[in-house]
């Protein structure tokens, strides 16, 4: 439990995900990031008299996918509500949410935090919703602010979490766990700063041991995850300062400044009864039977811990290692089909964190995007278990394969890199080192081992660093110690 000066802080999380589904949630217009304001409309998304919803199925299927990942209940009857209030980026004046029936309840998500501790976060509901659209405030202060109402009518599910979180660096964790299910489940891009995952957060304090709530706040406007970490942060040490100087925290709503680093009150936090909820009387209830639930739970898509385990049963790598490797499914899969082209999961598991994602990481290139592709960095894990070429000499066949793109066995052909390890190539040079350093041969004789490490180096120069390291030390020693 973190205990910040007396006071627990307690914290539950509402985030809007956009699904990634062609269309709109109740027309047949693209959802498209980046299109021209306002050229994905139509009469239905703008909410124009006499025009009739009708609900996009793939929105639906995409919801209970999230709902049964997360081990939650997908009602067999939902009901969509209209939630009334005005706002110049939703024409309709309301939005169409889910208010008493949601499509799903229950479940929970489970991360692990830096220091490796299992933390648990339940959820209440997973509900459908359309978004609004987007308003654009002129940066210069200029005297219009701009209306685009393409995202009018996007799909999206709002996850409403339990005030089970304790800690920002706690809330950090379970976004990042949610945003790697959606990725798996290929349900949403994940992408905080392009607007597709939105983080709201319900941030109290309580004194240590008391089991009532304080008054919450609730902190929007947050635009990245650090961001949310950054923003809790804040509103924690805001309100731990207000109570102990006596002050009381008022229920508001707070957006949070990144540039200024502050929340700043929004408006007096409405209720939810204010928004007159009732039910959306252009939609049918949305009916979904068992056998579409069992249908696509039999087809979710293996979620990142299941991965993990199979990753150390199956390839004998680390729990560690299948953990960061699991981390995202471009990165998964990059590795699993590596393993189909060697069978060293240890080496190729080495080579993909240590080395690639070396080099990705100063590049900034996506994994799927780099000229490296699994089966040439499979087969280089390969030349190093079958001993044709060393661990050092690989690292200069790997430098080449991420300059040129080149295969590993051209880029060894070409430049004679394969490793000597038949001894007897490896003996005549061998011999002929100790025979031109008689007075270290004695020096080792007499106890002064350390100049063994002399004797390699010079074989390993004598053949550019070609002989098999391994042979090296064996046909030294034997000669040495005879
Ligand atoms: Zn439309």
């Amino acid at each position: 439990m973190a205990i910040y000066d007396g006071f627990e802080p307690v914290i539950g999380l509402e985030v809007h995900a956009q699904l990634q589904t062609e269309s709109k949630i109740f027309c047949s217009c693209k959802v498209e990031y980046g299109a021209e304001p306002n050229s994905r409309t139509c009469p239905v998304c703008l909410g124009l008299p006499g025009a009739l919803p009708v609900m996009n199925k793939r929105a639906a299927e995409f919801a209970m996918k999230m709902i049964l990942a997360c081990g939650g209940t997908v009602h067999n009857r939902s009901v969509f509500a209209r939630k009334n209030y005005f706002y110049p980026d939703l024409p309709k004046g309301y939005q169409i949410s889910q208010f008493d029936r949601p499509i799903g309840e229950g479940g929970a998500i489970r991360y692990r935090l830096e220091t490796g501790e299992e933390k648990t976060v339940r959820l209440i509901r997973i509900h459908l919703e359309e978004d609004a659209g987007k308003s654009m405030h002129p940066e210069d202060g200029g005297a219009y602010t701009r209306v685009d109402l393409n995202r009018c009518g996007a799909p999206l599910i709002e996850i409403v979490s339990h005030a089970d979180i304790r800690s920002p660096e706690e809330a950090y964790g379970y976004l990042t766990k949610l945003k790697q299910i959606v990725q798996y489940l290929g349900v949403c891009s994940g992408d905080m700063e392009k607007g597709h995952l939105r983080c709201d957060a319900n941030v109290s304090v309580r004194p240590e041991g008391q089991a009532k709530f304080g008054t919450r706040t609730e902190l929007k406007n947050m635009n990245s995850f650090k961001g949310v970490e950054r923003a809790i942060k804040y509103e924690i040490d805001r309100q731990i300062k207000l109570v102990k100087s006596g002050g009381q925290v008022v229920q508001e709503t707070l957006l949070w400044n990144e540039k200024k680093l502050a929340a700043e009150p929004m408006r007096g936090k409405e209720e939810s009864h204010d928004y007159r909820y009732f039910p959306e009387p252009d939609l049918v209830n949305l009916v979904i039977s068992d056998d579409w639930v069992n249908e696509t739970r039999k087809n979710l898509p293996e979620l990142p811990e299941a991965k993990a385990s199979r990753f150390v049963s199956q390839y004998g790598i680390r729990e560690y290692d299948a953990q960061v490797l699991t981390d995202s499914r471009p990165l998964a899969d990059y590795y699993e089909e590596m393993m189909r082209h060697t069978s060293d999961g240890i080496g190729a598991a080495n080579w993909l964190q240590v080395e690639l994602l070396g080099v990705l990481n100063k590049t900034g290139e996506d994994i799927t995007a780099t000229i490296v592709r699994p089966k040439m960095l499979a087969d280089l894990v390969g030349k190093i278990a079958s001993g044709e070429i060393s661990g050092k000499i690989a690292k200069t066949v790997f430098a080449e394969m991420v300059e040129s793109g080149k295969e590993p066995s051209v880029i060894i052909k070409e430049k004679g890199l394969v490793q000597i390890s038949d001894d007897s190539a490896i003996i005549p040079i061998v011999e002929q080192v100790l025979a031109s350093s008689p007075d270290n041969v004695s020096k080792y004789r007499s106890g002064k081992t350390n100049v063994f490490a002399f004797f390699v180096g010079q074989v390993m120069k004598a053949t550019k660093g070609q002989a098999n390291p391994e042979a090296v030390n064996r046909l030294l020693k034997e000669r040495l110690d005879a």
